[in-house]
């Protein structure tokens, strides 16, 4: 089955896309919890980081971090926060491998 994030990228559901390549895709999060949260999409829907495998790590990753340093030239903002959840206890809820870009406030120290 499709995750909501390959429909995104195949243009089967409205998303606000900030910026878009070969490997990953930028999209606003629906519910945001920072002034700018984003979500970095790998274009290959592998479930977790931790699913993913070293080909792709080496291939993806640095994509995704390039990714993030493009978002913070666009909007702008030097102070930033990347989030990956691995898991469901780890808060994962779209199995479908992305990081979390969040900007815009002053982030707490607390993770829980
Ligand atoms: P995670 O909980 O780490 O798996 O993150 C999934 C994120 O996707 C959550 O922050 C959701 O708010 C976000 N989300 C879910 N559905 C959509 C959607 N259709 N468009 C944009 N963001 C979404």
């Amino acid at each position: 089955m499709e995750t909501i994030f390959e429909r995104i990228i195949a243009r089967k559901l409205p998303a606000t896309i900030l910026l878009e390549d070969e490997f990953v895709i930028v999209i606003q999060d629906i519910y945001p919890k920072a002034p700018h949260h984003y979500l970095i999409i790998s274009k290959k829907a592998v479930p977790s980081l931790q699913q993913m495998d070293h080909q792709d790590l080496e291939i993806y990753m640095p994509k995704m971090i390039m990714a993030a340093q493009n978002i913070a030239k666009k909007l702008g903002v030097e102070d930033y926060r990347l989030i990956v959840n691995n898991g469901p206890d780890a808060g994962q809820t779209v199995f479908h491998l992305h990081i979390h870009f969040l900007a815009g406030r002053t982030m707490g120290e607390n993770f829980a």
